[in-house]
C-alpha cells in the first residue's frame, strides 16, 4: 500500500497512470477463492444497487453483465467507472461500513457475487494477496473520488469565516470528497442561494446529498447527515473503548483490533490528534522523507479498520463511570458505550492566547494548526508562528515555502533549549524566516479578520504594530481530561498518573478489585489505562505515544484475562 488518502494527493492527483491498480480485473483463482465466502445473485438492467448516503453495502464481484457507478452532483451524474465481469465494487467506505459517496446502477443484466461487509473483512485479513489488493484499490477510488472535486456535498463559505475553516479541516481530515465554493468569489454561489433561500449571514452551509441544507453546522451535525458513522450499538459489551484517536489511541486500536479484540475508538473531532495538525513529521522513524500528520493519521486508520477496529468520528466521550463494570463512556449524544477495558488517550490540546479578543479572531487570523487548509488562507502574506518548540519549527519552516515571509515569536533568548538542531539549521538558513527572541504577542485588532498584531520586544518591552493578519499559534498543550474529573487520578497539572506514578491515597480503588500490582499503563482503576500525552510523564512525541499505545494492548488482555 504506497498510496493513501492525504491532503496533498487532493491537490495533485497522483493516481493518475493508476488505473490498473485503481480498478483491477480479479483472476478466475481469485474469484474462486471468493466464491467460498459470497453468495450469487442476479441482476436487472437499471435496478439501483446503492444510493449515495447508503450504509452497510456489500461489495458486489461482477461475474456477468456490468456495474455503473455515478457521482451524484448539483448538475446530474458524473460517471466514475463501469465495471465489467472480473471487476468489483467498492472504496473505503464499503469496508467501514458508512454512507457510500456513490450511486451503482445495473448498466448490462447479468449475475454478482454478493461479499457482506463482515466476510469482506475476513478475507482482508486472512488472505494476504486480496487484501493487498482491495486496500489499494479502495484507497485509490477514494482518492480519485477526492481529487474529482465533484459530487452532491457542497461547502459554501467564506475564507473570512472560522466556521468555514472548521468544517473544511472536518472533512478534509476525515479524506471525504466535497465541493468547496467561496461566497465572495466563486460566480456558481449565487444560484445556490437562491435556490435553497439562503442568506449571506446563514454561511457556513453545507448542501447534504443535494438535499439537506445545514446552516452553520456542528461537526456532529455534518458526520449524522452524511452517514460517516456506523450506528453505535449502545447495547454490546466491548472489550475494549479507546478514548481519542491520535497517534496513541489510534495505534493500540490496530494492536487490540490484529489481536482479536472488539474495539470501539470515539474521536471528537477527526482522527489524527495533535500529529494530525503538523505539515510535515520527519523524525518518526520509517519515513526519511517526513510524512504530513495528515497521512500518517489516514495510514493508520484504515489499518486499524482493516483489523476490525470500529472508529467513530465527531464521537465526545462526556464522563467516564468508573464506579460501574463494566465501565461506562456517556457520549455527546446522549446515550453511553460499555467496555470492560477502557484506554485512555485523549492527548492534549492547544493552549490558547491569554488575550481578550483571541477567541474572536479564531479561524480569521488565529489558527491552531499549520497544514496546507490553513496555508491557503495566508498565501504570499506575511505571518506569525508562535512558539519555539518543534511544532513552532515545523509551522515555521512549513508556511516560509508558501507565504512572503514568517515571523518566529519566542519568549526565551533562544531556541537551542527547546527546539531539535535540525530545525534550528533550516530557520537559520531560511531567508524569509526572522527569529524574535524576548518577543511576546501583546494585542489583536481588526474588523471581521484579524489586521493587526501588536507585539512587545527585547529587554525593554519595545512595543512594535505590524499590519499581519494571520498569527499561528503553536505554545504548548494542556491535558485533555475534564471527561475524568472524580473518577481518575490527575496530577496537579491535570495529566493522568498511572503505575509508579499514583501515589498511596490512590490505590484504594485498584486494590478493592482483586489487589493485582497495577501494570506501567493502569491507572487507579483496574483495566482502566492511559497512554500517550495525556498520561502525565509521557515522553510528547508521535513515536512514544504509538509504542504506548501499542505496549499497552498486552496489559489490556492481563486485565481481561483477570
Ligand atoms: C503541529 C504539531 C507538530 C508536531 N510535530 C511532531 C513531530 O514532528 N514529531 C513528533 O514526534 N511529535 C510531534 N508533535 C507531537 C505529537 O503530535 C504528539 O506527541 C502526539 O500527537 C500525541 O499523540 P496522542 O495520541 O497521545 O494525543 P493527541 O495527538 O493529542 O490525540 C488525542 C485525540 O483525542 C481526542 N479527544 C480529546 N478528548 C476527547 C474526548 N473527550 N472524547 C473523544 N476524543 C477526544 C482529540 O480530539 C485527539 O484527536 C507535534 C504536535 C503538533 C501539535
Amino acid at each position: 500500500m504506497t498510496e493513501i488518502i492525504d491532503e496533498a494527493m487532493a491537490d495533485q492527483p497522483a493516481f493518475i497512470g493508476r488505473k490498473a491498480q485503481m480498478f483491477p480485473q480479479l483472476t478466475p483463482a481469485q474469484i474462486a477463492r471468493l466464491e467460498a465466502l459470497g453468495t450469487h445473485s442476479r441482476m436487472s438492467k437499471g435496478e439501483i444497487l446503492t444510493e449515495p448516503g447508503a450504509r452497510n453495502r456489500p461489495m458486489l464481484v461482477v461475474l456477468s453483465g456490468s456495474i455503473e457507478v455515478v457521482q451524484t452532483g448539483m448538475n446530474g451524474e458524473v460517471l466514475v467507472v463501469v465495471h465489467t465481469a472480473g471487476s468489483f465494487t467498492g472504496e473505503m467506505s464499503t469496508l467501514q461500513g458508512i454512507g457510500s459517496l456513490v450511486r451503482s446502477r445495473v448498466r448490462d443484466a447479468g449475475e454478482v457475487l454478493v461479499i457482506t461487509e463482515d466476510r469482506l473483512r475476513t478475507i482482508i485479513q486472512t488472505d494476504a494477496e486480496l487484501s493487498e489488493l482491495f486496500m489499494r484499490a479502495f484507497i485509490l477510488r477514494r482518492v480519485g473520488l477526492i481529487a474529482s472535486q465533484a459530487g452532491d456535498v457542497i461547502l459554501l463559505g467564506s475564507s473570512y469565516s472560522a466556521g468555514t475553516l472548521r468544517l473544511q479541516q472536518f472533512l478534509t481530515r476525515n479524506s471525504f470528497p466535497y465541493v468547496n465554493l467561496d461566497v465572495n468569489t466563486d460566480p456558481a454561489v449565487q444560484t445556490l442561494l437562491e435556490r435553497f433561500h439562503i442568506q449571506a449571514d446563514d454561511v457556513p452551509v453545507v448542501l447534504c446529498r443535494g438535499e439537506v441544507v445545514l446552516k452553520n453546522p456542528s461537526n456532529e451535525e455534518v458526520a449524522a447527515c452524511l452517514g460517516m458513522n456506523q450506528q453505535i450499538d449502545d447495547v454490546r459489551i466491548r472489550d475494549v473503548i479507546v478514548v481519542g484517536a491520535g497517534p496513541s489511541g489510534l495505534a493500540a486500536a490496530v494492536y487490540a483490533a490484529s489481536e482479536g479484540l472488539d474495539v470501539l475508538v470515539l474521536e471528537t473531532g477527526t482522527p489524527g490528534g495533535q500529529a494530525g495538525s503538523s505539515s510535515k513529521i520527519e523524525n518518526y522513524l520509517g519515513f526519511p522523507t517526513g510524512i504530513s500528520g495528515l497521512a500518517l493519521a489516514a495510514r493508520a486508520r484504515v489499518q486499524a479498520q482493516k483489523f476490525g477496529a470500529e472508529i467513530r468520528t465527531a464521537y465526545s466521550a462526556l464522563k467516564l463511570n468508573c464506579s460501574q463494570r463494566p465501565y461506562a463512556v456517556d457520549l455527546c449524544h446522549g446515550s453511553a458505550v460499555r467496555a470492560r477495558a477502557v484506554i485512555i488517550a485523549t492527548g492534549a490540546e492547544y493552549r490558547q492566547l491569554a488575550l481578550e479578543n483571541a477567541s474572536r479572531f479564531l479561524g480569521t487570523g488565529i489558527y491552531y494548526a499549520a497544514t496546507a487548509t490553513e496555508a491557503r488562507r495566508c498565501e504570499m502574506r506575511e505571518v506569525i508562528v508562535v512558539g519555539g518548540g518543534n511544532s513552532a519549527g515545523q509551522a515555521a519552516v512549513y508556511l516560509a515555502g508558501k507565504c512572503r515571509h514568517v515571523h518566529l515569536l519566542v519568549r526565551s533568548k533562544g531556541l537551542a533549549d527547546t527546539m531539535s538542531n535540525y530545525l534550528i539549521r533550516r530557520i537559520t538558513e531560511t531567508a524569509n524566516i526572522t527569529l524574535h527572541t524576548n518577543t511576546e504577542i501583546v494585542s489583536l485588532d481588526g474588523g471581521e479578520q484579524l489586521e493587526r498584531v501588536v507585539w512587545k520586544t527585547g529587554p525593554d518591552h519595545v512595543l512594535v504594530t505590524h499590519a499581519i493578519g494571520h498569527v499561528f499559534l503553536m505554545t504548548g498543550a494542556v491535558p485533555s481530561t475534564a471527561w475524568l474529573k472524580g473518577c481518575i487520578a490527575l496530577n496537579d497539572k491535570g495529566f493522568v498518573r498511572t503505575g509508579t506514578d499514583l501515589t498511596a491515597a490512590d490505590l484504594p480503588a485498584a486494590q478493592a478489585s482483586g489487589g493485582r500490582p497495577l501494570q506501567p499503563f493502569e491507572t487507579n482503576w483496574p483495566g482502566i489505562f492511559a497512554v500517550g500525552d495525556v498520561r502525565c510523564g509521557s515522553v510528547k512525541r508521535v513515536a512514544a505515544a504509538v509504542g504506548e499505545g501499542s505496549a499497552c494492548v498486552q496489559q489490556v488482555h492481563q486485565a481481561l484475562h483477570d
